[in-house]
């Protein structure tokens, strides 16, 4: 459950707002677009990634309380996808062999024809 960044009650992750203080939680009345808040003795931007590499353009920074494009500069801007070893290792084959298959046919007739020699 998450909790409103004013009044700090518990809502529901898709509220438009917060249903006790009217606090506007999603941008445009879109469920899509959260809006980030920061807390009443701090700025967004202090802990923003694009603060710190120095990529905001809006008129806010440094000071904005509330923000769309606010992104938490200690996660990566890219999620690492969650892969199994065994997967990533059946992929790899897979693209080995796509890579390779001139390579596999002219092994497979080699061998068949020392196969069809010695028999
Ligand atoms: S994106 Fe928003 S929170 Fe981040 S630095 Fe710019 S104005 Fe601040
Ligand atoms: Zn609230």
């Amino acid at each position: 459950m998450a909790k409103c960044s004013r009044c700090n009650r518990s809502i529901k992750p898709e509220a438009l707002e917060c249903p006790y203080c009217k606090n506007p939680l999603k941008a445009f009345g879109h469920p899509g677009i959260p809006v980030y808040q920061a807390t009443e003795d701090s700025f967004l931007c202090d802990h923003c990634l694009y603060h710190q590499d120095d990529s905001c353009n809006y008129p806010q920074r440094p000071y904005a309380k509330s923000c769309t494009m606010f992104h938490d500069k200690e996660k990566p801007l890219v999620e690492e996808p969650v892969n199994s070893s065994s997967r990533g290792s059946i992929t790899t084959i897979k693209f080995w062999i796509r890579r390779h298959r001139g390579l596999l046919i002219i092994l497979i007739l080699i061998i068949i024809s020392v196969l069809l020699a010695v028999i």
